[in-house]
């Protein structure tokens, strides 16, 4: 059994996407082919924003986002405490100083209170300007955009939204990677829309913005490549990978996405009685990039985990370590108390197969080997 079972989808999608990518070497055209651009087209109309720009993978897109709003030394950007590396890596690297915000247990997402306690501390201190709030839709499910763009209003701070897990997620009509003033996604191949490679992508409304990220993309380009008018970088997607993702987002659009969240719901009907099931608030659709159970200790979550081994069952511990306890965070500061439910949640997560093909069979296997360990653990 495959945790992320990418090879049942190939086999699915394989006419198709065999034929897009010969076409992608017949053709020759490898960097900017026209798949680019009409992927560019019908992800923003599927998200329903304006613009769309693909970039070489999630991490580079945070990155051209937070560079469009300059953003630099002696700036906070709140990140949750509860996500992956990247998320807090984009700030850093342009000398930000990540701050890092509790999530809320069962959704697994920033805190609003938290966050607003993040900002007032920052603010009474005095050393560091707040600039913009990270929010992560964190295994599929958009965080709580009503209230994180009201605080973002209150304090005047930007909100980039790292759709990378959230992509096809959604909060009533509204689509994840429209919420934030810019938000991204990554088409890291285990990720809700992946592609055979590395890839991701940014959005937003704004012209200035789309037009800041466009040149940073390009080696800072002015009018075109060999006029250069500000320090960016190289970050495109690939004409392949492009090819790959219209097979891809049309798979997903059509039933992936569908499929996804039966196997989620199947999941929670099954297991709700007996460990803590992901809770998605009233209103809100997951993309379920993750399934993740809550156990009660370390202790019971290890062992699960080893009989699911045994029986054949993978599963992960996303994530393993807090943000605010990485080594790569030395510098910031870390006030052990403010970390309570990510500090609970690194020790109690566990991380169930979840994509659109898995199997009846396999799902009960998985929700059998569950229910049968804590059967012998009460006898
Ligand atoms: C995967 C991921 C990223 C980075 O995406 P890459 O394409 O791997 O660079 C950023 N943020 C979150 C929350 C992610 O899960």
């Amino acid at each position: 059994m495959e945790f992320r079972d990418l090879k049942a989808q190939y086999q699915h999608l394989k006419p198709e996407l065999d034929e897009e990518v010969l076409k992608v070497m017949k053709e020759g055209n490898f960097i900017s082919g026209y798949q680019v651009s009409e992927l560019e087209k019908q992800l923003a109309e599927y998200v329903g924003v304006k613009h769309c720009i693909t970039c070489g993978n999630g991490t580079d897109a945070l990155v051209l986002a937070l560079m469009a709003w300059n953003i630099g030394k002696g700036d906070a950007v709140f990140v949750p405490d509860f996500t992956f590396f990247a998320s807090a890596e984009a700030p850093a690297f342009l000398g930000a100083t990540p701050v890092f915000v509790d999530v809320e247990s069962r959704t697994f997402n920033i805190s609003p209170n938290e966050l607003e306690n993040a900002i007032q501390g920052v603010l009474k201190e005095g050393k560091l300007i707040p600039k913009a709030i990270i929010a992560v839709d964190l295994f599929g499910q958009p965080a709580e955009y009503p209230r994180i763009l009201e605080i973002a209003k209150k304090y005047n701070l930007f909100v980039l939204e790292d759709g990378a897990q959230g992509f096809g997620g959604g909060i009533g009509e509204k689509k994840a990677c429209s919420f934030g003033d810019i938000a991204t996604t990554s088409f890291f191949p285990a990720k809700p829309l992946g592609c055979y490679g590395d890839g991701g992508a940014i959005f937003t409304d704004n012209d200035d913005w789309a037009e800041l990220v466009k040149s940073y993309r390009i080696h800072g380009k002015g009018g075109n490549k060999y006029d250069n008018i500000r320090i960016g970088m190289n970050s495109r997607l690939d004409t392949m990978q492009a090819a790959i993702l219209l097979v891809k987002l049309k798979a997903f659009v059509d039933h992936e996405l569908h499929d996804v969240n039966t196997a989620a719901d199947y999941y929670t009907s099954k297991l709700k009685n007996i460990v803590n099931t992901p809770i998605i608030k009233e209103g809100y659709l997951s993309s379920w990039a993750q399934y993740t159970i809550i156990l009660d200790s370390k202790k019971q979550r290890d062992e699960l985990q080893n009989v699911l081994k045994e029986n054949g069952v993978p599963s992960m511990i996303y994530y393993p370590k807090q943000m605010h306890k990485q080594e790569a965070f030395h510098y910031v500061c870390r006030k052990e108390h403010s970390f309570k439910v990510t500090n609970e949640l690194i020790d109690n997560v566990l991380a169930l197969p979840i994509h659109p093909y898995l199997t009846w069979e396999e799902q009960e296997k998985i929700i059998n080997t569950i229910i049968n360990f804590f059967e012998n653990k009460s006898n």
